[in-house]
Protein backbone atom coordinates (compact mmCIF):
# COMPACT_ATOMS: atom_id res chain seq x y z
CA UNK A 1 0.00 0.00 0.00
CA UNK A 2 1.33 3.59 -0.93
CA UNK A 3 2.26 5.56 1.99
CA UNK A 4 0.26 9.13 2.23
CA UNK A 5 1.93 12.40 3.07
CA UNK A 6 1.42 12.85 7.23
CA UNK A 7 0.66 16.44 8.86
CA UNK A 8 2.56 15.26 12.21
CA UNK A 9 3.75 13.22 14.22
CA UNK A 10 5.09 12.00 17.64
CA UNK A 11 8.86 12.78 18.99
CA UNK A 12 10.76 13.35 22.45
CA UNK A 13 13.47 15.48 21.48
CA UNK A 14 15.24 17.34 18.78
CA UNK A 15 19.32 17.66 19.42
CA UNK A 16 21.45 20.08 17.80
CA UNK A 17 24.91 19.87 16.52
CA UNK A 18 24.97 15.74 16.83
CA UNK A 19 28.62 15.00 16.03
CA UNK A 20 27.55 10.79 16.94
CA UNK A 21 24.37 10.55 14.74
CA UNK A 22 26.33 10.26 11.10
CA UNK A 23 28.55 11.96 9.20
CA UNK A 24 29.43 15.85 10.11
CA UNK A 25 27.19 17.99 12.37
CA UNK A 26 23.51 16.97 12.35
CA UNK A 27 20.28 17.75 14.04
CA UNK A 28 18.65 14.53 15.41
CA UNK A 29 14.82 14.10 15.29
CA UNK A 30 13.89 11.29 18.19
CA UNK A 31 10.64 9.36 17.14
CA UNK A 32 8.92 8.42 19.90
CA UNK A 33 7.29 4.71 19.77
CA UNK A 34 9.16 1.37 19.43
CA UNK A 35 8.23 -1.90 18.26
CA UNK A 36 11.37 -3.42 20.42
CA UNK A 37 11.96 -3.28 24.28
CA UNK A 38 15.37 -4.17 24.30
CA UNK A 39 16.83 -5.05 28.09
CA UNK A 40 19.44 -2.74 27.26
CA UNK A 41 17.39 0.54 26.12
CA UNK A 42 19.32 3.68 26.64
CA UNK A 43 16.03 5.83 25.48
CA UNK A 44 13.37 3.29 27.43
CA UNK A 45 11.57 6.60 27.31
CA UNK A 46 11.34 6.48 23.23
CA UNK A 47 9.20 2.82 23.49
CA UNK A 48 6.02 3.80 24.24
CA UNK A 49 3.70 5.61 21.56
CA UNK A 50 2.11 8.09 23.33
CA UNK A 51 3.34 10.88 25.24
CA UNK A 52 4.08 9.66 29.07
CA UNK A 53 5.16 10.83 32.50
CA UNK A 54 8.92 11.41 33.77
CA UNK A 55 8.96 10.90 37.19
CA UNK A 56 11.82 12.71 39.48
CA UNK A 57 12.26 10.21 42.41
CA UNK A 58 13.86 13.16 44.33
CA UNK A 59 10.33 15.34 44.77
CA UNK A 60 8.51 13.18 46.92
CA UNK A 61 5.07 14.97 46.82
CA UNK A 62 2.58 13.67 44.45
CA UNK A 63 1.32 16.85 42.96
CA UNK A 64 2.04 17.79 39.45
CA UNK A 65 5.46 19.41 40.15
CA UNK A 66 7.38 15.91 39.98
CA UNK A 67 7.28 15.03 36.75
CA UNK A 68 7.41 16.34 32.86
CA UNK A 69 5.34 14.87 29.92
CA UNK A 70 8.09 12.94 27.39
CA UNK A 71 7.13 13.04 23.64
CA UNK A 72 4.46 15.78 21.88
CA UNK A 73 2.57 15.53 18.85
CA UNK A 74 4.61 18.15 16.17
CA UNK A 75 3.73 19.06 12.85
CA UNK A 76 5.55 17.82 9.77
CA UNK A 77 6.42 21.99 9.01
CA UNK A 78 7.49 22.67 12.61
CA UNK A 79 9.95 19.52 12.37
CA UNK A 80 11.81 20.74 9.31
CA UNK A 81 11.62 24.64 10.40
CA UNK A 82 14.23 23.26 12.97
CA UNK A 83 16.07 21.09 10.59
CA UNK A 84 16.61 24.38 8.18
CA UNK A 85 17.82 26.26 10.77
CA UNK A 86 21.09 24.67 10.89
CA UNK A 87 21.63 24.39 6.85
CA UNK A 88 24.56 26.79 6.89
CA UNK A 89 26.32 24.02 9.56
CA UNK A 90 25.69 21.09 7.21
CA UNK A 91 27.03 22.60 4.15
CA UNK A 92 30.07 23.21 6.01
CA UNK A 93 30.56 19.96 7.75
CA UNK A 94 28.59 17.72 5.07
CA UNK A 95 26.64 16.84 7.45
CA UNK A 96 22.92 16.79 8.07
CA UNK A 97 19.72 15.15 9.48
CA UNK A 98 19.42 12.17 11.53
CA UNK A 99 16.40 10.47 12.44
CA UNK A 100 16.25 8.36 15.46
CA UNK A 101 14.30 7.31 17.99
CA UNK A 102 12.32 4.96 19.12
CA UNK A 103 12.13 3.44 15.79
CA UNK A 104 11.01 6.08 13.26
CA UNK A 105 10.18 3.43 10.35
CA UNK A 106 7.00 2.92 12.91
CA UNK A 107 5.75 5.98 11.97
CA UNK A 108 6.33 5.93 8.27
CA UNK A 109 3.96 8.42 6.77
CA UNK A 110 5.67 11.00 8.94
CA UNK A 111 8.97 9.99 8.43
CA UNK A 112 8.59 9.42 4.87
CA UNK A 113 6.97 13.62 4.39
CA UNK A 114 10.23 14.57 6.05
CA UNK A 115 12.64 12.67 4.33
CA UNK A 116 10.74 14.25 0.95
CA UNK A 117 11.09 17.51 2.38
CA UNK A 118 14.90 17.00 3.10
CA UNK A 119 15.88 15.43 -0.13
CA UNK A 120 13.78 18.52 -1.90
CA UNK A 121 16.02 20.83 -0.14
CA UNK A 122 19.16 19.08 -0.48
CA UNK A 123 19.70 17.94 2.96
CA UNK A 124 21.73 15.04 3.76
CA UNK A 125 19.72 12.41 5.47
CA UNK A 126 20.04 9.41 7.63
CA UNK A 127 18.09 6.41 9.15
CA UNK A 128 19.19 5.46 12.54
CA UNK A 129 16.84 2.30 12.98
CA UNK A 130 16.46 -0.91 14.43
CA UNK A 131 15.68 -2.17 10.61
CA UNK A 132 12.36 -3.36 12.27
CA UNK A 133 9.29 -2.56 9.49
CA UNK A 134 7.66 -4.56 6.71
CA UNK A 135 9.32 -4.73 3.26
CA UNK A 136 6.74 -2.30 1.86
CA UNK A 137 7.54 0.44 4.20
CA UNK A 138 11.31 -0.26 3.39
CA UNK A 139 11.07 0.07 -0.08
CA UNK A 140 8.98 3.36 0.03
CA UNK A 141 11.75 4.78 2.41
CA UNK A 142 14.80 3.76 1.07
CA UNK A 143 15.42 5.97 -1.75
CA UNK A 144 15.40 9.05 0.17
CA UNK A 145 17.80 7.94 3.09
CA UNK A 146 21.37 8.59 2.03
CA UNK A 147 22.58 6.36 4.93
CA UNK A 148 21.47 3.89 6.65
CA UNK A 149 22.75 3.26 10.61
CA UNK A 150 21.31 -0.26 11.02
CA UNK A 151 21.35 -2.11 13.98
CA UNK A 152 22.06 -5.63 14.18
CA UNK A 153 21.91 -7.03 17.82
CA UNK A 154 21.98 -10.87 17.49
CA UNK A 155 21.74 -13.15 14.07
CA UNK A 156 19.85 -15.97 16.57
CA UNK A 157 16.05 -15.26 16.36
CA UNK A 158 15.24 -17.21 19.57
CA UNK A 159 17.82 -14.77 22.13
CA UNK A 160 16.83 -12.06 19.62
CA UNK A 161 13.32 -12.52 20.77
CA UNK A 162 14.17 -13.21 24.50
CA UNK A 163 16.06 -9.80 24.72
CA UNK A 164 14.56 -7.47 22.69
CA UNK A 165 10.68 -9.18 22.52
CA UNK A 166 10.47 -9.71 18.69
CA UNK A 167 11.90 -12.76 16.85
CA UNK A 168 14.46 -10.57 13.66
CA UNK A 169 13.75 -12.98 11.25
CA UNK A 170 12.14 -10.03 9.39
CA UNK A 171 14.88 -7.52 10.30
CA UNK A 172 17.96 -9.69 8.73
CA UNK A 173 15.47 -10.05 5.61
CA UNK A 174 15.31 -6.06 5.32
CA UNK A 175 19.37 -5.46 6.08
CA UNK A 176 19.34 -8.14 3.02
CA UNK A 177 17.31 -5.92 0.61
CA UNK A 178 18.62 -2.52 1.32
CA UNK A 179 21.80 -4.22 1.15
CA UNK A 180 21.03 -5.78 -2.57
CA UNK A 181 19.67 -2.30 -3.36
CA UNK A 182 22.68 -0.53 -2.98
CA UNK A 183 21.70 1.60 0.29
CA UNK A 184 24.60 3.11 1.61
CA UNK A 185 24.83 1.10 4.86
CA UNK A 186 27.17 1.25 8.78
CA UNK A 187 25.61 -1.54 10.69
CA UNK A 188 25.86 -0.97 14.59
CA UNK A 189 25.95 -3.59 17.25
CA UNK A 190 25.57 -3.30 20.79
CA UNK A 191 28.01 -5.13 22.44
CA UNK A 192 26.48 -6.77 25.73
CA UNK A 193 28.50 -9.14 27.68
CA UNK A 194 26.98 -12.43 28.70
CA UNK A 195 24.19 -11.05 25.91
CA UNK A 196 25.69 -10.90 22.64
CA UNK A 197 29.57 -11.29 23.11
CA UNK A 198 30.11 -15.10 22.81
CA UNK A 199 32.15 -16.20 20.07
CA UNK A 200 29.39 -18.24 18.33
CA UNK A 201 27.26 -15.06 18.07
CA UNK A 202 29.59 -12.82 17.05
CA UNK A 203 31.06 -15.46 14.30
CA UNK A 204 27.70 -15.26 13.52
CA UNK A 205 27.52 -11.63 12.97
CA UNK A 206 30.66 -11.73 10.63
CA UNK A 207 29.82 -14.16 8.37
CA UNK A 208 26.28 -12.54 7.89
CA UNK A 209 27.95 -9.11 7.22
CA UNK A 210 30.55 -10.80 4.81
CA UNK A 211 27.83 -11.90 2.99
CA UNK A 212 26.23 -7.98 2.28
CA UNK A 213 27.50 -5.36 -0.26
CA UNK A 214 27.42 -1.86 0.43
CA UNK A 215 28.48 -1.70 4.19
CA UNK A 216 30.33 1.53 4.57
CA UNK A 217 31.79 0.30 8.28
CA UNK A 218 30.71 -1.26 11.53
CA UNK A 219 30.85 0.56 14.81
CA UNK A 220 30.87 -1.44 17.99
CA UNK A 221 28.74 -0.16 21.07
CA UNK A 222 29.84 -0.89 24.20
CA UNK A 223 27.14 -1.23 26.57
CA UNK A 224 26.43 1.31 29.33
CA UNK A 225 24.25 1.78 32.14
CA UNK A 226 23.93 5.38 31.91
CA UNK A 227 20.38 5.15 31.22
CA UNK A 228 19.71 3.34 34.61
CA UNK A 229 18.00 6.40 36.35
CA UNK A 230 15.61 6.86 33.21
CA UNK A 231 14.00 3.49 34.08
CA UNK A 232 13.62 4.81 37.76
CA UNK A 233 11.86 7.71 36.26
CA UNK A 234 9.24 5.46 34.37
CA UNK A 235 8.82 3.43 36.86
CA UNK A 236 10.47 0.11 34.84
CA UNK A 237 12.41 -2.29 35.78
CA UNK A 238 15.90 -2.07 35.22
CA UNK A 239 16.80 -5.70 33.86
CA UNK A 240 20.80 -5.15 33.41
CA UNK A 241 21.73 -4.40 37.09
CA UNK A 242 23.80 -7.58 37.02
CA UNK A 243 25.20 -7.52 33.52
CA UNK A 244 28.82 -5.26 33.33
CA UNK A 245 29.75 -3.23 30.84
CA UNK A 246 32.70 -4.34 28.52
CA UNK A 247 36.32 -3.98 29.12
CA UNK A 248 38.59 -1.97 26.68
CA UNK A 249 40.38 -4.90 26.70
CA UNK A 250 37.03 -7.19 25.22
CA UNK A 251 36.46 -4.05 22.86
CA UNK A 252 39.64 -4.49 21.30
CA UNK A 253 39.40 -8.08 21.36
CA UNK A 254 35.68 -8.39 19.38
CA UNK A 255 36.79 -5.73 16.66
CA UNK A 256 39.94 -7.60 15.56
CA UNK A 257 37.29 -10.54 15.19
CA UNK A 258 34.96 -7.74 13.45
CA UNK A 259 38.28 -6.64 11.48
CA UNK A 260 38.28 -10.24 9.12
CA UNK A 261 35.43 -9.03 6.96
CA UNK A 262 37.83 -6.35 5.90
CA UNK A 263 35.27 -3.96 6.92
CA UNK A 264 36.29 -0.77 8.54
CA UNK A 265 35.52 -1.32 12.32
CA UNK A 266 35.33 1.44 14.93
CA UNK A 267 34.60 0.87 18.58
CA UNK A 268 31.89 3.86 19.38
CA UNK A 269 29.05 5.39 17.32
S1 LIG B 1 15.43 -0.75 19.12
FE1 LIG B 1 16.55 0.97 20.02
S2 LIG B 1 14.94 2.35 20.77
FE2 LIG B 1 13.96 0.38 20.39
S3 LIG B 1 14.01 -0.63 22.38
FE3 LIG B 1 15.81 -1.30 21.25
S4 LIG B 1 17.45 0.09 21.87
FE4 LIG B 1 15.49 1.04 22.48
Amino acid sequence: MDLGIANSGIIFDIKKFAIHDGPGIRTTIFFKGCPLTCWWCHNPESQNFEPEKFINPKIEDTDSENFEIIGKNISVSDVFKEIEKETIFYDESKGGVTFSGGEPLSQPEFLLSLLKLCKNNEIHTVLDTSGYATEDILKQIQDYVDLFLFDLKFIDSAKHEKYTGIPNQQILKNLTQLSNNGSKIIIRIPIIPGINDDDVELNKMCDFISALNNIQGIDLLPFHKIGKNKYIKLNLPYKMENFNEPSDELMKKIKLKFDTTNITVKIGG
